[in-house]
């Protein structure tokens, strides 16, 4: 089956090629010739989600799912959430989100935080499909590793030492928040196949 990932972000391209599996094929928004930025202006993860996969169905015909992903603070009220990728600014970088967002937690004693990702599924079923994952972790109170992008240098995921940015793609994939969504997406692709082997 091919399917795309309605993302600009290689990063996540990486992540999502390595945990989907050799039953999918993998298209990039490059190999069905969409170069321009995906629309992303609701206020929920579900909202810019199915925003992005609506768009390049509408304007490519092809079978896509999106994802979209915020990192929820307990102490900042769930703040960065939806607005993680621009809480320092628009077009500010992941260094300036992670640095505004240890000072904001300066003096803090409760870290506690989880990353929340939805995926969006569109034009397999008649309806949107929607699948998400959840990862509980803390921030720590400064960087650590150099993998990954985004908050990854500061998030520890709950029971362990290693922040996401300390681990290999596949030791990250297990526990995150994008993983999890994208083993449920796994799960549900399994069981169509199924019903039309039936
Ligand atoms: P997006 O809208 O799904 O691209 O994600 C919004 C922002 O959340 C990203 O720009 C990152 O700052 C942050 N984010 C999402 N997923 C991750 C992750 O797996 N690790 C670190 N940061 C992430």
């Amino acid at each position: 089956m091919k399917l795309c990932f309605a993302t600009n972000n290689q990063h996540k391209l990486d992540e999502v090629k390595r945990a989907i599996g050799e039953s999918v094929q993998l298209l990039s928004l490059k190999d069905i010739g969409c170069s321009e930025e995906l629309p992303e202006t609701r206020d929920t993860l579900e909202g810019n989600s199915l925003q992005k996969a609506e768009y390049v169905f509408a304007n490519y015909g092809v079978a896509c799912f999106a994802d979209d992903s915020g990192l929820e603070v307990d102490i900042l009220q769930g703040a960065p959430g939806v607005y993680s990728a621009r809480y320092a600014g628009n077009h500010r970088s992941d260094e300036d989100n992670i640095s505004l967002l240890l000072s904001n937690l300066e003096n803090a004693s409760n870290r506690t935080a989880r990353f929340r990702t939805v995926i969006t599924l569109i034009g397999i079923s008649q309806e949107p499909v929607f699948f998400d994952g959840i990862v509980k972790g803390h921030i720590t109170t400064e960087k650590r590793g150099t993998s990954g992008f985004g908050y990854d240098p500061v998030f520890v995921p709950e029971g362990l030492d290693l922040t996401f940015a300390e681990m290999s793609i596949a030791e990250k994939n297990r526990l995150s928040h994008r993983g999890l969504a994208v083993e449920e997406l796994k799960t549900y692709l399994k069981s169509l196949a199924l019903k039309r082997e039936k």
